[in-house]
C-alpha cells in the first residue's frame, strides 16, 4: 500500500478554498432540508438557526470549564438549566446541569446514582439498574461504563414498561429504575406514576429519560393534548434528562441532566485537590465545554419562548396526524404503539417492512430500520410539513411494489438473531458486512446493491458475538482515511 496522502498541508490554503471543499463535502450527506430524512436532524426553520448560529459564534471562544472566569456563562447556564426544570414540573427545589448531550446526561444519572448507592445503601456491592427493552442504550453504555449491572425488562403488549416484570426484577442490589418520556423506538410514554411510586416503595431512584420529550411534551400539554404525567410533579421521580439539541432546537452539544434535590446531585460532582495545576473541580464528564453550545441554548430559548415552541409543536402534530392517517389508509400499514407526540414507528402487518424501507430508500427517504418487531422509524420535524404528501404518495408505492414483487411475506421473524440483526444496519456496513462473510468463500467482490437481497448473504456470519465483532470492525474503520479502511 502507498504512503498516505493525507497530512496537514505544508502551507495554509484561502478561506475560500477550505469553505468550498466543506461545502462540496456536503453534497453527499442526506438531504434533511428537504424533510426525506427522518432523524439525527431537528430543524425549526432559519430564523431559528441562524439565532442560535449567531450566539454560538459570539460565544465561539469561551469555555466554561471555569465558570467564575465567565460570569456570562455562568448566568446564561443557570437560566437555561432553571427555565428547563420550571417546564419539567420543578417547583423551585430542582438543580441540574448542562451536558454535551442527552448521553453524558445520562451517564451522570447513573454514576450519581451508584455513588449515592455506595454513600447511602453501603450493604449493596453490586448494583444494579432496572431498564425497560425500550430504554436508550446509553443506559447500557453507562452501565459497561461504571460497573453497574444493567438488568433488562421486557415490554408489555403496548410497548411500555411493564410494571408488575419492573417489581419482579427488583432485589436488594436494585438502585435506580429507569422510565421515558417517551422511549425513542416507538415514541411510547412509560408508565412514570407506577414507576416513581414501585421506587419510591422501596426507597430507591427513579430516572425519567426525556431526552426527545422534554421539550415537546409541556407544549402538547399547554395546547391541550392529553400528556400522562412524566415529570418533578410525579412523587418518586428523582432524576431526568432533556436534551435542548433535540426539540429544543438548541446547537448540538446541549442537554441538561436534572436532580430534585442538592443532595442527590451532590454525587455528581467531581473534584481533586492535589494536582500540580491547583483545584480542579468539574460537575459533569468532560472538562473544556463549548460556551457556543450555551449561549445557542439560551438564545433559541429566548427567541422563541414558550408561544414559538407552541407554535412550532402545534405545526408537527399537524403533520403528524396528517401522517398517521395516510398511514392507516395504507391496508396493512400501522403505527406501532400508542405514541403520544411526534416520534414514532411504523410496522407492516404482511409485508416485509425492511424492503418497504429499501424501496423508500430509492426514493431518496432516510428512515431508520428497528427491530422487535420490525419497523421504521420516523422523527417528525417541520421540514416534513411540505414533504408529507410526497411521502405519503411514495410510502403507497413502495408497498405496492413489494406487494407486487410476491408479497415478500414478512420473513423477519423466521431469520435467527444474526440475520435479523444485521438487516437493521444502515445499507453501507450491510454491503461490507455481506462483502467480508463471503470473503473467506470466493464471494462476490462487488455484491448486490439492495439491502434486501444482501441480507441472504449474511447468513455466513453464524451467531450474534460474530455481529459485535464485525460491527467493532467497522467502527474502528469509520476513523481512518477511506483509502485506508479496508473495503
Ligand atoms: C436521543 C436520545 C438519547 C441520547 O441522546 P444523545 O444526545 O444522542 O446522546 C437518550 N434517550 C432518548 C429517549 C433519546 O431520544
Amino acid at each position: 500500500m502507498s504512503e498516505p496522502e493525507i497530512r496537514l498541508p505544508a502551507e495554509g490554503r484561502s478561506q475560500s478554498e477550505v469553505l468550498a471543499q466543506l461545502r462540496q463535502l456536503q453534497q453527499h450527506d442526506v438531504n434533511w432540508h428537504a424533510g426525506k430524512v427522518f432523524s439525527l436532524v431537528f430543524y425549526a426553520g432559519q430564523d431559528v438557526s441562524a439565532i442560535a448560529q449567531q450566539a454560538y459564534g459570539l460565544f465561539f471562544a469561551e469555555n466554561a470549564l471555569n465558570p467564575s472566569a465567565f460570569p456570562s456563562l455562568r448566568q446564561l447556564e443557570t437560566e437555561v438549566i432553571a427555565m428547563t426544570a420550571r417546564l419539567l414540573g420543578s417547583s423551585g427545589q430542582v438543580v441540574g446541569n448542562m451536558t454535551s448531550g442527552g448521553t453524558e446526561s445520562i451517564l451522570m444519572a447513573v454514576k450519581t446514582a451508584r455513588d449515592w448507592a455506595r454513600a447511602s445503601r453501603p450493604r449493596v456491592r453490586h448494583p444494579e439498574i432496572i431498564l425497560p427493552a425500550t430504554a436508550h442504550p446509553a443506559f447500557e453504555k453507562a452501565a459497561h461504563y461504571f460497573d453497574v449491572k444493567a438488568v433488562h425488562v421486557p415490554v408489555d403488549a403496548n410497548f411500555q414498561a411493564d410494571v408488575g416484570k419492573l417489581r419482579k426484577a427488583i432485589t436488594r442490589n436494585t438502585i435506580l429504575l429507569v422510565g421515558s418520556a417517551p422511549a425513542y423506538p416507538h415514541g411510547v410514554i412509560d408508565p412514570i406514576p407506577a414507576i416513581a411510586s414501585l421506587a419510591a416503595e422501596h426507597t430507591i431512584l427513579c430516572h425519567v429519560d426525556a431526552c426527545v420529550g422534554g421539550f415537546f411534551l409541556p407544549f402538547l400539554r399547554s395546547l391541550g393534548h392529553p400528556v400522562p404525567p412524566f415529570d418533578f410533579a410525579v412523587p418518586g421521580v428523582t432524576s431526568m434528562s432533556v436534551d435542548l439539541h433535540k426539540y429544543g432546537y438548541a446547537a448540538k452539544g446541549a442537554s441538561v441532566i436534572l436532580y430534585r434535590t442538592p443532595e442527590l446531585r451532590r454525587h455528581q460532582l467531581f473534584v481533586y485537590t492535589d494536582w500540580p495545576g491547583g483545584i480542579y473541580a468539574s460537575p459533569t464528564m468532560t472538562g473544556t465545554r463549548p460556551g457556543g453550545s450555551i449561549a445557542a441554548a439560551w438564545a433559541v430559548m429566548h427567541y422563541l419562548g414558550q408561544s414559538g415552541y407552541e407554535r412550532i409543536a402545534a405545526e408537527v402534530m399537524r403533520s403528524t396526524a396528517a401522517l398517521r392517517a395516510g398511514i392507516a389508509a395504507i391496508p396493512g400499514m400501522q403505527v406501532v404503539g400508542d405514541p403520544v407526540m411526534s416520534v414514532l414507528a411504523i410496522a407492516h402487518d404482511d409485508l416485509d417492512i425492511y424492503a418497504i424501507g429499501d424501496e423508500m430508500a430509492q426514493r431518496g427517504w432516510h428512515l431508520d430500520r428497528q427491530q422487535s418487531p420490525p419497523s421504521l422509524h420516523m422523527t417528525i420535524n417541520v421540514v416534513h410539513t411540505t414533504s408529507l404528501e410526497l411521502f405519503l404518495t411514495d410510502l403507497r408505492a413502495a408497498t405496492a411494489t413489494v406487494q407486487a414483487a410476491g408479497g415478500r411475506r414478512k420473513t423477519a421473524l423466521k431469520h435467527a438473531g444474526v440475520r435479523l440483526a444485521a438487516r437493521l444496519l444502515p445499507r453501507v456496513l450491510i454491503r461490507r458486512l455481506a462483502r467480508r462473510a463471503t470473503a473467506g468463500v470466493g464471494g462476490a467482490s462487488g455484491g448486490p446493491e439492495r439491502s434486501a437481497a444482501m441480507y441472504g448473504m449474511m447468513g455466513a456470519l453464524p451467531n450474534r458475538a460474530d455481529l459485535n465483532e464485525a460491527v467493532l470492525d467497522i467502527v474502528e474503520q469509520f476513523t481512518l482515511p477511506q483509502d485506508r479502511a479496508a473495503e
